[in-house]
């Protein structure tokens, strides 16, 4: 019964495809026949309209690269496995010389890590520019700060939960301003980081008897180093890690030569190629200059053999 009831059905199916095709092919009187539409034409292949945007590549590794995550999570654990050593050395001391200006011993163990592209991951506020074609704004970056949605980056978690598993404090120094501290404290929370009022620093933060300059972070460093050890800095940027006089490819250059071996000892740098102090370095730090301008000056400082 229900073979019969299919072939019925198959059979019906045919018949109403057969007579709609014979509609179609017969011809209508030449009273009624409508004036045949354009035909919609095809498209060609061709060359997509998508505007370039410098960012694109490396909005689109930090994103979606395994690589980009395997990097994060080699260096957070490559640096939870030193945590230990740097814990049993009552010398081990992570701070810029010149930094530290009181004894080291008996003071608790510490770790600063930046926020920004160290440990929590903006990429999708790249990914916005890109689409919209703009560049960095304050507001537009504030706004996505107080989205509060950042997510933690590969490796960040557990490093950060190992060392305070190990008596080790955690402190954030960033530059997002201090008035964003409510905001960014609340997003590594929901990441999952653990984040005491005091655990951030952010730009602006007043540091009795230091005179800040510019955005540096010293001043914030020497007052984190006056009541702990730092065993290990994190950043991705060198001005995490140190003061830099003079932001040119060479000054940068000799700023951190001086600490060649604490790479990947007391400092741990991790890869962001969307922005950085390293790209005005290539145009004399001058962001009024257009994008073209900027764009050539980078082109030029290429080593090409
Ligand atoms: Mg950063």
């Amino acid at each position: 019964m229900k073979i019969r009831k299919e072939i019925l059905a198959v059979v019906l199916v045919a018949s109403s495809f057969a007579v709609a095709c014979a509609t179609a092919k017969a011809p209508m009187p030449a009273s009624v026949t409508p004036a045949a539409p354009a035909a919609a034409p095809t498209p060609a292949p061709g060359p997509v309209a998508v505007p370039a945007d410098d960012d694109l590549n490396a909005v689109v590794w930090t994103q979606l690269a395994v690589e980009h995550d395997l990097v994060f999570q080699e260096i957070y654990r490559a640096a939870g496995e030193k945590l230990l050593a740097a814990l049993k050395d009552p010398a081990w001391d992570a701070l810029p010389r010149g930094e530290r200006t009181g004894p080291l011993a008996g003071l608790p163990p510490a770790v600063i890590l930046d926020v920004d592209e160290t440990i929590l991951d903006n990429s999708p506020y790249a990914a916005l520019l890109v689409r919209s074609g703009k560049e960095y704004d304050e507001f537009s970056w504030r706004q996505w700060c107080l989205k509060k949605s950042a997510r933690p980056l590969p490796g960040a978690l557990e490093f950060v939960r190992s060392a305070e598993g190990h008596g080790v404090s955690v402190y954030y120094l960033t530059n997002r301003a201090v008035d964003l501290g409510p905001a960014t404290l609340a997003n590594l929370r929901e990441a999952g980081f653990p984040a005491p009022p005091e655990s951030f620093l952010g730009l602006g933060t007043v540091v009795p008897g230091c005179e800040m300059v510019g955005t540096d972070k010293g001043c914030r460093r020497r007052l984190l180093g006056k009541g702990h050890r730092i065993l290990m800095q994190f950043g991705d940027q060198i001005v995490d890690f140190v003061d830099v006089a003079s932001n040119t490819p060479d000054g940068r250059r000799k700023e951190m030569a001086p600490y060649d071996s604490w790479i990947g000892e007391r400092w741990w740098v991790l890869p962001n190629p969307t922005y950085g102090s390293w790209e005005p370095a290539l145009f004399d730090n001058d962001w009024t200059q257009s994008r073209e301008r900027r764009r050539k000056a980078k082109i030029d400082a290429l080593r090409a053999e």
